[in-house]
């Protein structure tokens, strides 16, 4: 048995602390804040392994979307469902696409299947909109953001082996022959190990291992309706969704008309789960360029609004609440530019340091200082890689022989 202390109670350092607490380790889960307030507690929920790029990144993806399940089957408030997802197609330029996609030989692991306008409808019959087509993803699944880590806190609580302490702000980590972490308070925790989850926070005590990493930050608008008076049987994408996950790329999608200027100026695609209350979850933009505004602009949700609508084919609920989301991505690099440090670790992404980059492009994993390891970066498909990213760095730690099979 080791002693762990994990920093941060996104989903991350959430996954990370369950995930230790079951291979028997003991963790002291230190957050600054009263509970998770970051991305982890804004985002759709959504455990999306249609879209990933073939290779590393959609076997990630499906070794998640297998710990997802594990992971309800011992937990079962995180409100996993295995809902899959429909990308709504209206044209014949985006039919090529997603017509393209389901012929390669990769669409049985993505679990995907064209459907026709009526077969649409068939599946989830809320979309009584004008759909031409629709891209059924089967393995796309759903849990509920804002319950999933004082969820994964509270199945802890009970074992003896785990302890968390919220308003507590890490202000420092050394090497001291183990690992000694401090905090705001002046308590010291001494451990063998420390797992730094700290989010989209590039500085505080992350910040001198972050200065030269490859991340950058991105801003999303989000809105939650009342609920919607009938289900909603699949989450839904539009399909502006197809220019921002790396699986649809292709001759097709460079043959894509240009996206209305409107949403292209905020980045938008549509994305929408409906919660277990009924409502919908509807987003999102993509802003890129820092600093960020602090108002919630009105614009992007009345564009997102007219989308919902149109798929729908009536009006949207009331929007209960809006709020906006920032995440930590490793930004596109030129493949061959990794940076190796001493410990074998690089910043770099792309093909060329899938090798010896702990996260293999896919997000940022530096083992910081001697049984240190800092972990984030992995951008919108943090949710859904959270279980397995947890489980390659404790492989990576020491804390765990291999990715155990069930
Ligand atoms: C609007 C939005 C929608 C998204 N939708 C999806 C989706 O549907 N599916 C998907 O796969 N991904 C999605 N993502 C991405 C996903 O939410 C993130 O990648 C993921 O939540 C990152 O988790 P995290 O634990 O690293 O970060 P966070 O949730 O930000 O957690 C970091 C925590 O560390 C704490 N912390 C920071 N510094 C310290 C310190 N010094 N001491 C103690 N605590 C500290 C913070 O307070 C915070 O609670 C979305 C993101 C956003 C913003």
């Amino acid at each position: 048995m080791a002693r762990l202390v994990v920093v941060g109670g996104g989903v991350l350092g959430s996954m990370h602390a369950w995930m230790a607490v079951e291979a028997g380790h003991d963790v002291v889960h230190l957050e600054r804040e009263a509970g998770a307030r970051g991305a982890s507690v804004r985002n759709f929920g959504l455990v999306w392994v249609s879209g990933r790029a073939r290779g590393a990144e959609l076997e990630l993806a499906v070794r998640a979307r297998e710990l997802w399940e594990r992971v309800a089957g011992r937990i079962p408030a995180i409100g996993f469902r295995a809902n899959g997802s429909i990308t709504v197609i209206t044209r014949d330029d985006e039919l090529a696409v997603i017509s393209e996609v389901c012929a390669r030989a990769d669409a049985v692991d993505r679990g995907l299947r064209l459907l026709d306008g009526d077969e649409v409808t068939a599946m989830n019959p809320a979309l009584r909109g004008l759909a031409l087509a629709g891209l059924y993803a089967s393995r796309d699944a759903a849990v509920e953001p804002r319950l999933v880590p004082a969820a994964v806190r509270d199945s802890l609580a009970g074992t003896g082996r785990y302890r968390f302490l919220p308003g507590r702000e890490v202000v420092d980590v050394q090497d001291s022959g183990g690992v000694r972490v401090t905090d705001a308070t002046g308590d010291v925790w001494d451990a063998d190990r420390a797992v730094l989850c700290t989010g989209a926070w590039h500085a505080g005590v992350a910040g001198r291992w972050l200065a030269d990493a490859p991340l950058r930050r991105v801003r999303l608008h989000m809105m939650q309706t009342a609920p919607l008076g009938e289900t909603l049987t699949t989450s839904v994408a539009d399909a502006d969704s197809l220019r921002y996950y790396p699986a649809y790329e292709g001759p097709a999608l460079r043959r894509l008309a240009p996206p209305d200027p409107a949403g292209a100026a905020w980045g938008m695609q549509l994305l929408m789960v409906q919660r277990l209350d009924g409502g919908l979850t509807i987003g999102d933009t993509h802003l890129y360029t820092e600093p960020f505004g602090f108002d919630l602009e009105e614009e992007p949700y009345r564009l997102l609004t007219r989308r919902v609508e149109h798929l729908l084919g009536r009006p949207l609920p009331a929007v209960q609440r809006r709020w906006t989301g920032v995440y930590s991505q490793l930004a596109p690099a030129a493949a061959g530019t990794a940076d190796h440090d001493r410990l074998g670790n690089t910043a770099g992404m792309g093909e060329s340091t899938a090798g010896t980059d702990r996260g293999l492009g896919i997000y940022l994993h530096r083992e910081v200082l001697p049984g240190v390891h800092l972990v984030t970066g992995p951008g919108g498909r943090g949710m859904t890689l959270a279980p397995v990213i947890a489980e390659r760095t404790l492989v990576a730690a020491g804390l765990l022989d291999s990715a155990p099979t069930s």
